[in-house]
């Protein structure tokens, strides 16, 4: 009987298996051409200033809009894009059209040029090519190199380490700056901020979603933003959806904040707005 289950049990995980398969080589399919297609298009969410919730800059977020399935996260695709090597075209249209973007906010808004803050895939990391793109979307939108943020995560920099630290260190030499997106979730944060340039790290929201209950989360992002200013790194704290939450950060002395409270990803030119209208 045992041996029947087991089987039964096999044959229901290889399915289960095949559906998950299925599923990725699906959306791989769909995903090529998407940009093409006009499927895809970059938002951007606010980061604000802490003490007065001042607009400074924006991240930019993947959107794709499936025709059947409705808009679908890059927390659903991203792995996708990576693993079948799409990461490789989708990446730098999404940093050329965040400098563009950002290019144009500047020449617009008025006051100091808001940064744009793009998200980079441990795949970018490990091809050789990333400080060239970013110095050709630079180039060509006229956006100054400092208000360019790449966001990486801990995977990106552990995949690679060696080749990871030398392009960041070329990237952080032309003025780029440098974060490390997710912070606290990985294994070996601190390792990191030796080896590699770092100008900022944002702090996971799971430690800000529980930080009003939870004592340790609250000792831990107290922890991390006494260590961050230290070493002279700025600190963004991610998630951030209640105004208790903005007000426990302001006295922990965090200086920037990203998450609902302060605003949901925009279109560009609703960003835009956003910045025009700072006082
Ligand atoms: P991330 O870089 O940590 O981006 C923050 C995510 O948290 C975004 O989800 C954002 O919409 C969401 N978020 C922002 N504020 C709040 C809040 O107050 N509460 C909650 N619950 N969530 C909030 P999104 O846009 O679905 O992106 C998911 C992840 O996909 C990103 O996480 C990033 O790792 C990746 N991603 C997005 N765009 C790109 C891209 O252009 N390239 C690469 N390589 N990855 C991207
Ligand atoms: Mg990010
Ligand atoms: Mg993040
Ligand atoms: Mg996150």
């Amino acid at each position: 009987q045992a041996k029947s289950a087991g089987k039964n049990g096999f044959r229901f995980y290889s399915r289960a298996m095949d559906h998950a398969v299925e599923r990725r080589a699906h959306m791989e399919q769909e995903l090529r051409g998407a940009w093409e297609r006009g499927e895809v298009s970059v938002v951007y969410q606010p980061i604000g200033r802490t003490s007065d919730g001042r607009i400074l800059g924006a991240e930019a977020l993947l959107r794709w809009q499936h025709p059947e399935l409705g808009t679908i996260s890059p927390a659903a695709f991203i792995d996708v894009a990576e693993q079948s090597g799409l990461i490789d075209q989708l990446g730098p249209r999404v940093l050329r059209q965040a400098c563009q973007d950002a290019a144009h906010w500047a020449r617009e808004c008025g006051g100091e040029p808001p940064f744009v803050s793009v998200n980079v895939s441990p795949r970018q990391l490990r091809h050789g090519e990333l400080p060239g793109i970013v110095a050709e979307c630079l180039a060509e939108s006229g956006l100054p190199a400092g208000c360019l943020h790449l966001e990486l995560t801990e995977t990106a920099l552990i995949s690679d380490e060696l080749q990871a630290g030398v392009l960041l260190t070329r990237l952080h030499g032309s003025g780029v700056k440098v974060w490390l997106d997710d912070f606290g979730t990985g294994f070996s944060g601190l390792s990191h901020l030796r080896r590699v340039p770092v100008d900022g790290l944002k702090i996971d929201r799971s430690f800000i979603a529980d930080m009003q209950r939870d004592p340790d989360d609250l000792a831990l992002t107290s922890a991390i933003v006494a260590m961050a200013h230290s070493l002279g790194i700025t600190v963004v704290a991610e998630g951030v959806e209640k105004q208790a939450q903005r007000d426990l950060l302001a006295g922990l002395g965090c200086d920037l904040i990203q998450g609902y409270w302060l605003g949901h990803p925009l279109a560009a030119g609703e960003l835009l707005a956003r910045l025009s209208a700072r006082s």
